[in-house]
């Protein structure tokens, strides 16, 4: 398994393997860049089949995370980790608090936060070991709700907010009354944003392959429910992915009716050039890692400031940044993914030295 010349390896900062035989714990860390600030990410745990599926997830992810904190104009760089097993078989006490013993050891260089396969109560038991694990702490959350440290009401409101900026350039409308939108994948985000947008007066179309989920849209919004073919070519404005990644493939883009695609999900593009694709058939592509944000902002917020009217301020900042790629990608000619990928090198490349002073105020928080 090749590590500096594997064809993710971006020139990663720093990569850790860590083992422990007692709990059968197998980790991998992966800090992609810190010069915004330390590298805060989640912890993912998945049964990978091959140590090089682990280590390609959590290059990939980690590369991500830089870029979007970088947009999102935070200090923070971008980490990732992931615990190689399942997480309904193999995860005890006794793994997560050697995992926090690993993440201790690195003294702050990287913090986890929760991610697919672990919980905010899992994060809490990896912090009996260290400090630096975050979205653990209960507090008023950005829209004066109590929060158990959950990020996913603040990145489905991130996501409407920037549907709205999308909708806006491309079709002209700063209302959405009657605006027609397809939601795929109604958890924890796209259940939320469903409601934003029923609130707002939209039309939905919903699809979730657990039908309970997509019962309670139908109930409460009054969603049309449709099948998981058809989602993402209805005659709808607005496609909304919420559920996996690689949804914008050469199929779908082929198909696709809506002319704005705002989502959650992260990947959505199955390839790079998918971003061209979806620009050569007139589609506004919001990139995922922009839109997305809302969550690691409400982290961040909640390990320094807490301040609620700061943290929605912060989220809302997400229409601000969009509309700055859709007006560079009009004029330049060039796609949005493209753009906003440039716009993240840009602000993680140049920093000011007085980002050193809130990385490490930052790192001492929490
Ligand atoms: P979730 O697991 O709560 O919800 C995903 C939903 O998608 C589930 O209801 C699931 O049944 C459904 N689903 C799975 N496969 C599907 C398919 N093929 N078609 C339709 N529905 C399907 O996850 P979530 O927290 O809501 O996250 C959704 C997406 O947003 C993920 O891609 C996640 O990585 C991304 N994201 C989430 C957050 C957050 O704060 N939760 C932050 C950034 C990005």
């Amino acid at each position: 398994m090749n590590v500096f010349s594997h064809p993710e390896f971006d020139n990663h900062e720093h990569v850790s393997f860590f083992c422990d035989p007692k709990t059968g714990l197998k980790a991998i860390v992966a800090v992609h860049n810190t010069s915004r600030g330390p590298a805060l990410g989640g912890c993912r745990m998945f049964p990978y089949a091959t140590d090089e599926e682990a280590l390609r997830d959590v290059l990939r992810l980690s590369r991500g995370m830089t870029y979007k904190s970088a947009l999102a104009n935070l200090d923070l760089g971008g980490g990732k980790s992931v615990i190689i097993g399942d997480p309904r078989k193999h995860k005890t006490d006794d793994l997560l608090e050697a995992m926090g013993r690993f993440v201790e050891q690195l003294n702050g260089l990287y913090i986890a936060a929760e991610d697919s396969g672990t919980s905010v109560e899992d994060l809490k038991v990896m912090g009996r070991c260290t400090k630096h694990v975050a979205g653990i702490s209960s507090h008023i959350g950005f829209d004066g709700k109590p929060s158990n440290g959950d990020p996913s009401p603040a990145t489905a409101y991130g996501t409407f907010v920037g549907l709205q900026a999308a909708v806006k350039h491309k079709l002209g409308r700063s209302d959405l009354e009657g605006l027609k939108v397809a939601v795929q994948g109604i958890g924890h985000v796209g259940y939320r944003l469903a409601r934003h947008l029923h609130e707002a007066g939209a039309k939905l179309w919903v699809y979730d392959i657990h039908q309970e989920q997509m019962d309670r849209a139908v109930e409460e919004f009054g969603a049309t429910p449709v099948g998981g073919d058809e989602i993402l070519s209805l005659p709808v404005d607005v496609v909304a992915p919420c559920a996996l990644g690689a949804v914008l493939n050469d199929q779908s883009i082929a198909n696709l009716k809506a002319t704005v695609v705002a989502g959650a999900a992260n990947n959505q593009l199955e390839h790079p050039h998918h971003d061209e694709a979806l620009m050569k058939r007139g589609i506004l592509y919001t990139p995922d890692f922009v839109i997305n944000a809302g969550g690691i902002i409400d982290v961040f917020h909640e390990r320094t400031d807490h301040d609620a009217d700061k943290v929605r301020a912060h989220v809302e900042s997400i229409g601000d940044t969009l509309e700055e790629i859709f007006t560079r990608s009009d004029r330049d000619g060039r796609p949005t993914g493209a753009i906003a990928n440039e716009l993240a090198e840009e602000r993680f490349e140049h920093i000011p030295a007085s980002k050193e002073q809130h990385a490490h105020r930052f790192a001492k928080a929490g």
